[in-house]
């Protein structure tokens, strides 16, 4: 016997559609390149997303069609977002932040036949251009007035909307059409599409809605940090307009002072982000005494958020960190981190020690831990494995087949280390690449980076195995102390000492002027090792 429900494809259009008609007038704020602000609603929205569709149509844009963006967050790569998916072509978000070749060769590889990019990327997409032969159409996300220079033939953004009517109405497709594409950064090898489709974007929207998830509502206004390229901003765009949030669309200025001027103008109560942007937030607060006045959680993912961070966001501000922990392959939500009820009553310490750990996964998503054979290790939170995951909005095989068949017995392995306790709540130890081998045991770089930056004169650690001739590898920390403050390495080992297993304890401290980050923002561990694969340890 069959349900008799109707069936409704899950499209990414009702999402835009409903936030009109039930939402109509909730803002969606942007601060664009100049600086100034741009205000529209949700209405006015959906109205230019109609005339971008047609836009397209009279492009030749057909359905399935690549469509890149090399974007930062603002209302005109919202409307992209649902004009693209929405009328049945792809939306291909591109980091700009990633090398010209890697760029050029995501492009060809999607075979985008349009582009739409920001004016800060003019003079970067004049010179890439000739390599790429496949793009028919450059779009120039501005205005008349502000076109830029330029010997490529490129269109005008607001000159295509104004050439069209708001008449449109949204294509009825399967709901397992493909809605949109990201590019793994590619740590190793080329960098690999993850396509996903209308059905696992509107299954993760409203995951990302859940209490115990970013618990988004009517009532909340969200400043997402996470830019629009890099996993669909976390996927809030989308999960915005389901719950109907106030939308603050931060454009390219990312810095300390720049968000805080937005956070309290705006009135934001919630935002996330990298670690990396919230270390610039947490210094420019500190060093000028300001309190954000209206933001009560941080959603912090993409690398480990340090307990440090997670414990001056409450104690100084009184601001919750929701740690959260996903990937491109998973569109990209996993886990987040929220306390069960019977976590209330316990003592600041016993919190902290779940509070850390990446989190619960949400309905939606299984997760295992296997050891090496693949057999399935206990949930104790002590035995660490391959951490093995599954649901309707993670992927079962990369663009075009490239890497060939990834899932085991239908499970995705993440390339992460994990533990996972009785409670559920996850921790990851380390990306598997990243993981410290030293005679034949793992030590989790992740855990002695977390300790290092608990001193109050460090700013960023790494911590990378380094070759030895007896142990294979040891672990060296690499410190990078916060400007006018100094430790020596005796000081920092003494620190340590007591707080980890004496044989994880690092074989050198050496100083650096900065750390590498890759274009999401994460510590280039492969950069680093690459750095320093020939240096002699103390120990050597
Ligand atoms: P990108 O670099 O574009 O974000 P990935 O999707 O490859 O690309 O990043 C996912 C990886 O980032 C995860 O597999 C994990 O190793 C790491 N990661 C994400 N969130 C966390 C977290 N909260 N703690 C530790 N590692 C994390």
């Amino acid at each position: 016997m069959l349900g008799q429900m109707m069936q409704m494809p899950l499209l990414i259009s009702s999402l835009i559609r409903h936030a009109d008609v039930n939402h109509g007038d909730t803002e969606i704020v942007s601060r664009l390149g100049e600086g100034s602000l741009h205000r529209y609603t949700y209405r006015g929205a959906h109205r230019r997303a109609r005339r971008l569709a047609n836009a397209l149509g009279a492009l030749g844009v057909r359905q399935g069609d690549r469509i890149g963006t090399l974007a930062w967050n603002d209302h005109r790569h919202f409307e992209i977002y649902f004009a693209v998916s929405g009328s049945g072509a792809v939306c291909h978000t591109v980091n700009p932040r990633l090398f010209p070749d890697q760029i050029v060769y995501i492009l060809n590889h999607a075979e985008d036949r349009t582009v739409f990019f920001d004016l800060s990327f003019a003079a970067l997409v004049e010179t890439l251009a000739p390599r790429l032969p496949k793009v028919k159409d450059w779009v120039v996300l501005t205005d008349r007035a502000h076109m830029p220079e330029s010997r490529l033939d490129s269109l005008c953004y607001e000159e295509l909307l104004a050439a069209q009517t708001e008449d449109y109405a949204w294509p009825v497709f399967d709901e397992n059409t493909a809605s949109s594409l990201c590019y793994t950064s590619g740590t190793t090898g080329n960098p690999k599409g993850v396509v996903y489709a209308h059905r696992s974007t509107v299954l993760h929207s409203y995951g990302v809605c859940l209490p115990d998830v970013f618990g988004l509502s009517a009532r909340e206004v969200l400043l997402p940090v996470v830019p629009m390229f890099h996993v669909n901003a976390w996927g809030t765009p989308y999960a915005a307009a389901l719950a109907g949030v106030k939308l603050v669309l931060p454009g390219p200025k990312l810095d300390g002072e720049s968000l805080y001027e937005l956070f309290e103008s705006e009135k934001v109560t919630a935002s996330a982000g990298v670690p990396t942007v919230w270390l610039g937030l947490l210094r420019f607060l500190e060093e000028r005494g300001l309190k954000l006045s209206t933001v009560n959680r941080l959603v912090i993912g993409g690398s480990a958020a340090p307990p440090a961070m997670i414990r001056t966001f409450r104690e100084k501000f009184g601001i919750t960190v929701l740690h959260a922990w996903g990937m491109t392959e998973m569109s990209p939500l996993g886990t987040v981190n929220h306390p069960k009820a019977k976590h209330l009553d316990l003592p600041e310490e016993s919190r902290d020690a779940v509070r850390v750990k990446q989190g619960r996964p949400i309905f939606g998503v299984e997760m295992k831990i296997v050891d090496a054979e693949g057999r399935e290790l206990p949930r104790d939170g002590k035995a660490f494995g391959d951490l093995l995951v599954r649901g309707p909005w993670v992927m079962s095989s990369y663009y075009k087949g490239e890497g060939g068949e990834v899932l085991r017995d239908g499970w995705f392995p993440t390339g992460d280390v994990a533990t996972i306790d009785p409670d559920g709540y996850m921790a990851i130890t380390d990306r598997s690449k990243d993981v410290i081998k030293s005679g034949g045991e793992w030590i989790s770089s992740i855990e002695i980076e977390n300790l290092a930056v608990a001193h109050p004169a460090v700013a960023e650690a790494a911590v990378i195995g380094v070759p030895h001739p007896k142990w294979d590898e040891r672990p060296l920390l690499l410190v990078l102390p916060r400007a006018g403050q100094s430790v020596t390495k005796e000081q920092m080992l003494e620190f340590l000492r007591g707080k980890l297993a004496k044989w994880w304890m690092p074989d050198d401290v050496v100083f650096v002027d900065s750390l590498p980050h890759t274009a999401t923002g994460k510590l280039s561990k492969m950069q680093l090792r690459a750095a320093w694969r020939d240096y002699r340890l103390p120990t050597a």
